[in-house]
């Protein structure tokens, strides 16, 4: 089913949780919404799901409006971060239990709530698990029955506000990739929270970047990731380089050195320009910005040089693939670096 969100507001007190929010979500589609803590990425999940009123604004199911209809109404799965299972339950019956308490018109008897528990299993690849109970579960299997639990209702849409955030980094990793697989397969219209980007990056078709309750941007991962809409964005997306300088006839320059980099802006105004660590290369004298090396770190495959640049405030980082026979500038050689991928925001 497809979401449209029509400019929603929810204030708490003296906050604008959410500030006018336009969002749409196609059918099938699997969006992320990305932002730090206090963005408002669970009180928009809270309004779709209907468990949170919005002060203004529309929200549609398809072409219905769905603003005042009740949480059951809306017919939407939902897993949290710390959603728990029901623990006096088994696994099958955790997942049967949206079916089961469906008024009896609409309830499916019992083999076919049974079949449909045996097929949500054998999805979430648990097939031998249903007698289970959720303490004899890892973290990771519990995040799983969750999500049968949320999707055997045939959900309108599934939230899933932030659900691997409690598991370690490298079960975090297998999930998002079992996740996307698993929406490969069923199509469903999913809203995923989180506040990490590169799961954001990895997992969605396309991703929402939220600031105080504002989209900052929407897109694909390739377009945020190499086109991002504002500083704000660049720098929440990857580690960002950060240097001063001024821009003017399509040029940037930066105080007290010779190097111009062809720039969009036209206008004469002071500017900061972002480039990541492994988008500056070391070139010859004259060719790059003179930079005094501080330290270097490996970390695997790669090299960190902490550089010192006359005149700016911040120092830089730039990375350098850790070949065997590479050769570190040692600490205090001068070096001369080049951005080569690079934005530019006007202050
Ligand atoms: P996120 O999920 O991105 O961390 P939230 O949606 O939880 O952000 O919160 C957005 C903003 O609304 C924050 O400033 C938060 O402090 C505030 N907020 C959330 N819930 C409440 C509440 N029940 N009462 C007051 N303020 C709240
Ligand atoms: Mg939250």
């Amino acid at each position: 089913m497809d979401l449209h969100l029509k400019a929603i507001a929810k204030r708490y007190a003296n906050v604008a949780a959410l500030d006018a929010v336009d969002l749409d979500v196609a059918s099938g589609e699997l969006v992320a919404l990305l932002g730090p803590s206090g963005s408002g990425k669970t009180t928009l999940l809270r309004v779709i799901a209907g468990l949170l009123p919005p002060d203004s604004g529309r929200l549609l199911f398809g072409q219905n409006d769905a603003t005042r209809l009740s949480l059951r109404e809306r017919n939407v799965g939902f897993v949290f971060q710390h959603y728990a299972l029901f623990k006096h339950m088994t696994v099958a019956e955790n997942i049967a239990f949206g079916l089961r308490s469906r008024p009896r018109a609409r309830r499916p008897d019992k083999a076919t709530i049974a079949k449909r528990v045996q097929e949500l299993l054998g999805l979430i690849q648990l097939p031998e698990l249903g007698a289970r109970y959720p303490e004899q579960l890892s973290g990771g299997q519990k995040q799983r029955v969750a999500l049968a639990r949320a999707l055997a209702i045939d959900p309108t849409v599934l939230l899933l506000d932030e659900p691997f955030g409690a598991l370690d980094a490298k079960v975090r990793v297998e999930l998002r990739r079992w996740l996307r697989r698993l929406h490969d397969q069923t199509g469903q219209t999913t809203l995923f929270v989180t506040h990490d980007q590169e799961e954001a990056l990895e997992l969605a078709d396309r991703v929402v970047v939220l600031k105080d309750g504002r989209i900052e941007q929407i897109g694909t991962p390739d377009e945020i990731y190499s086109a991002p809409a504002s500083a704000y964005v660049f720098d929440f997306i990857g580690r960002a380089n950060v240097i001063d300088g001024q821009t003017e006839g399509g040029e940037l320059s930066i105080d007290g050195h010779g190097l111009r980099l062809p720039v969009d802006v036209h206008s004469r105004s002071r500017a900061r320009l972002y480039v990541r660590p492994h988008d500056m290369a070391l070139v010859g004298a004259g060719e790059g910005l003179a930079a005094r090396v501080i330290s270097s770190h490996r970390l695997a495959e790669r090299i960190t040089l902490e550089l010192n640049v006359e005149g700016q405030t911040r120092p830089l980082e730039l990375d350098l693939v850790a070949t065997p026979d590479a050769v570190t500038p040692a600490a205090g050689s001068l070096i001369h670096v080049r951005p080569l991928r690079y934005r530019v925001y006007s202050d």
